[in-house]
């Protein structure tokens, strides 16, 4: 039987949901707020705690089992564990590690997959988060235009990065927190803050401190405050002009679009090409990942190859954040995966 309880049934939910109650309880004791990212602790009157997931469902410690619209934020695009992910991800495990601290093949798979579908890329970096994504690419976009400041837009979301926690989406908006204490004055002034889907916003910005811009970086369709689609010509025509008349690079934050409007994310989809791409969610499969993408210029500027721009980490490339992206792209490449997913939200979209 299918129970639907209604958004503000506190008591219907408490009934149902004990043994999750009992748990939060546990988990404020030892994790601050009962949980490990903000948005979690968004769900009234408390979080359920999850055991399993299967296909569409959650399945919560109280065993109520649940519809997921979530998925994990995004990752999640085939749902909870896929058979032709966990199948790739349990014949890697049983045959050896999973952490070499050296290169694999696997990464150069995942790699030529991206460089394959993304017209403006021809070489990957890949880091272990979306925000740590948008770190690099930052500072790829000042190490390359010799440049200090970046513009944002308000409500964007770029993950809980110093630059970009300024007039910020996803709970960095639903907690009224627009920016956070512990982000110094001299770099939050560093970042200028235009508005989504006014070209005006931007180029008056552009006009006073343009010379001084490294990048303009965007999600390009704001997915972390509603989800709001570009205007016509915001992007191709609009935001693309200006960077290049000022000489600043254009960052399309493609966390959730990549692989979500469809192979080649929403460059492809909206005829617009970045300068540098940044990409993570659904390419790690529901694992830890993120990554930068550019032209070889671009690229090149980071360590090893040019090197004055440094990045590295421990985990960067992991095996099997490549292997479940890389089966998960297989079978978006493979099956109408896309068509399904869009008529799905449309239809969720209009209530039908
Ligand atoms: C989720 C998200 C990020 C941050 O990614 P994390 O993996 O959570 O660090 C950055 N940009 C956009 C557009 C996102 O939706």
């Amino acid at each position: 039987m299918i129970m639907k309880i209604k958004l503000n049934d506190i008591a219907t939910f408490k009934a149902l949901m004990s043994e999750s109650s009992r748990l939060y309880e546990e988990a404020q004791m030892v994790l601050v707020g009962g949980v490990n990212s903000p948005v979690r602790a968004a769900i009234r009157p408390y979080p359920f705690f999850v055991r399993e997931g299967k296909g569409p469902y959650l399945f919560t410690v109280d065993g109520q089992r649940l519809i997921d619209y979530v998925l994990g934020y995004g990752p999640l695009i085939l749902g909870h564990a896929p058979e032709p992910v966990v199948k790739r991800i349990v014949d890697y495990v049983s045959r050896g590690g999973w952490l070499y601290g050296a290169p694999t093949e696997i990464e150069v798979a995942l790699a030529k997959k991206i460089v394959s579908h993304f017209a403006s890329i021809r070489k990957v970096r890949f880091v272990n988060s979306g925000g740590e994504a948008v770190a690099t690419a930052i500072r790829l976009a000042r190490g390359y235009t010799k440049r200090r400041k970046i513009l944002k837009f308000e409500g964007c979301y770029h993950g809980a990065v110093d630059y970009v926690l300024v007039k910020a989406g996803s709970a960095a908006a639903h907690f009224g927190a627009p920016s956070s204490a512990g982000v110094p004055d001299d770099v939050a002034k560093l970042t200028l803050v235009a508005r989504y889907n006014d070209l005006d916003s931007v180029e008056r910005i552009m006009r006073s401190e343009g010379n001084d811009v490294a990048a303009i970086i965007v999600e390009p369709v704001m997915a972390n405050y509603g989800v709001i689609p570009p205007r016509d010509g915001f992007l191709k025509g609009g935001l693309r002009e200006i960077a290049d008349k000022y000489g600043a690079l254009l960052i399309l934050d493609e966390v959730v679009t990549g692989y979500r409007l469809g192979l080649g994310g929403a460059q492809r989809y909206y005829g617009v090409s970045a300068d540098i791409t940044t990409l993570g969610k659904i390419i790690g499969g529901g694992f830890p990942v993120g990554a930068v993408g550019a032209r070889g210029e671009i690229m090149d500027l980071l360590s090893p190859r040019g090197g004055p721009v440094f990045n590295a980490g421990t985990f960067n490339g992991h095996p099997i954040s490549m292997i479940a992206g890389l089966a998960t792209i297989e079978v978006l490449e493979t099956t109408n995966a896309y068509d399904i997913a869009i008529s799905a939200s449309r239809k969720l979209a209009e209530g039908a």
